[in-house]
């Protein structure tokens, strides 16, 4: 077995542990692997290892890597979206976590009725209101809610967040715990299920699911640290 696809099966076998530890079984939370910054050679290796759920976080990389690999892979696009890319992003993915404004979710609503596609999304929510993130704040997003729902394009099945840094794992709890209050109360108001919430990454993914997250977006933990100087078409970095 590859190292990545030992690291594969310890994450999926971690995922299961911390699903069984919320009342849960291990398939009802997801593995999402993100391959950004990886070349297709080793994700490969993770499709090898059974593994068919990937994340990217770039347009120009998700359209160079998507097309090379099988077409049995699914693919969730979790990174900022500019309007002007949703129509190159739309085609690939089944699922966007990054919606992050109306004007942004009016605009994929459009575009995705003139591809005829219906793609799940995720509501970014800012949690620690930092100036240097982007997403919705929980007023934002109360007083938008109707009309996010309303958009008949858009399968809004959830919300995502990227908690701030924090030393210890632990940290994020209280944010993860605020993304499933939120997620609370915007159904209560809408009567709008919104059964999904995507968060938690490799260093605190376990918390995540322990704070009731559906999708763990997982990538160093699988593949490695990633080198800075990716991009595709640049040099292939190597695995760690
Ligand atoms: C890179 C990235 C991840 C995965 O990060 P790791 O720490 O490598 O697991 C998850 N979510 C988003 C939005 C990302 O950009």
């Amino acid at each position: 077995m590859t190292e990545i696809a030992s690291r594969l099966e310890e994450v999926r076998g971690r995922v299961a542990d911390a699903a069984r530890r919320s009342g849960r079984a291990p398939d009802e939370v997801e593995l999402l692997v993100v391959s950004k910054t990886w070349p297709v050679d080793v994700i490969g290796e993770v499709v090898a290892a059974g593994h068919r759920l990937f994340g990217e976080n770039k347009v120009q990389e998700a359209e160079e890597k998507i097309p090379r690999l099988a077409s049995d892979l699914r693919w969730h696009f979790i990174g900022h979206l500019q309007r002007n890319k949703v129509r190159k992003v739309l085609p690939l993915v089944e699922a966007v976590h990054s919606i992050d404004s109306l004007k942004l979710a009016n605009h994929a609503n459009r575009v995705a009725e003139e591809l005829g596609v219906h793609p799940d999304v995720y509501l970014d929510v800012n949690v620690g209101r930092e100036g240097s993130k982007h997403g919705f704040n929980a007023e934002e997003l109360r007083g938008e809610l109707d009309a996010l729902l309303g958009l008949d394009r858009l399968q809004v099945c959830g919300l995502m967040c990227i908690p701030p840094a924090a030393a210890e794992a632990d940290d994020a709890r209280k944010w993860f715990a605020a993304l499933r209050a939120l997620r609370d109360d915007l159904e209560r108001r809408s009567g709008v299920p919104l059964p999904k919430l995507s968060m938690g990454m490799s260093h605190d993914y376990e918390v995540a699911i322990e704070e009731g997250s559906t999708i763990v977006r997982v990538g160093s933990a699988i593949f490695g640290p990633r080198k800075t100087r990716m991009a595709a078409g640049g040099p292939d970095p190597e695995p760690a």
